[in-house]
C-alpha cells in the first residue's frame, strides 16, 4: 500500500470557479498536499496524459475537454490514498456518484467530471512525476 495519489481539478472544475471548494474537501478528507501547481496543458500534453484510452471513441473529445483551459495538479498524501481518493471524488459517471463525493457535487457529465484520480498505486507515480520533478516533491 503506497501512500500517494495523483489529482487534477479539471477545466471545467476551474472555469466554474470550483478549485478552492475542491481542495477544502481535500485537506477536510486528511489528504496532505505534498506538491501542487495550476497548468494549461497542450493538446499533445493532455493527449499523452491519457494516452492508456487512446483506443477509445471518446479520446478526441477528452484531449479537447482538458487542454481547454487551466488545470490544477497536485500529489496528494495519505493511508491508502489512492483508494480513498477514489471514493472521495466518486463514480466516474456523476450520475452514478454517491451523495457528498466531488463528482456528485461538481461535475456535469461523464466527460466533463471536476477531478481526475489515479486508479493505481503505480499510476500515482507515474501521473505524479509527469507533472512535478523530484525537487517539487517533498
Ligand atoms: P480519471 O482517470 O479522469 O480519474 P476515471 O478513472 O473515473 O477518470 P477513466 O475510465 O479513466 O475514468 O476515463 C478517463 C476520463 O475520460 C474520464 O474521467 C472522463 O473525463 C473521460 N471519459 C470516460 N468515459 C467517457 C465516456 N463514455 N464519454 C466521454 N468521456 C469519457
Ligand atoms: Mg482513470
Amino acid at each position: 500500500m503506497s501512500n500517494r495519489t495523483f489529482t487534477m481539478i479539471k477545466p471545467d472544475a476551474t472555469a466554474k470557479g470550483n478549485t478552492g471548494a475542491i481542495l477544502q474537501m481535500i485537506n477536510a478528507a486528511g489528504f496532505r498536499i505534498v506538491a501542487m501547481k495550476t497548468t494549461h496543458l497542450s493538446a499533445a500534453k493532455a493527449g499523452e496524459f491519457y494516452a492508456v484510452h487512446a483506443e477509445r471513441p471518446f479520446y478526441g473529445e477528452l484531449v479537447e475537454f482538458m487542454s481547454r483551459g487551466p488545470i490544477t495538479a497536485a500529489i496528494l498524501e495519505k493511508d491508502n490514498a489512492v483508494e480513498d481518493f477514489r471514493k472521495l471524488i466518486g463514480a466516474t459517471n456523476p450520475a452514478n456518484a454517491e451523495e457528498g463525493t466531488i463528482r456528485k457535487l461538481y461535475a456535469a457529465s461523464i466527460g466533463e467530471n471536476a477531478v481526475h484520480g489515479s486508479d493505481s498505486d503505480e499510476n500515482a507515480r507515474i501521473e505524479g512525476d509527469f507533472f512535478f520533478s523530484k525537487l517539487e516533491q517533498f
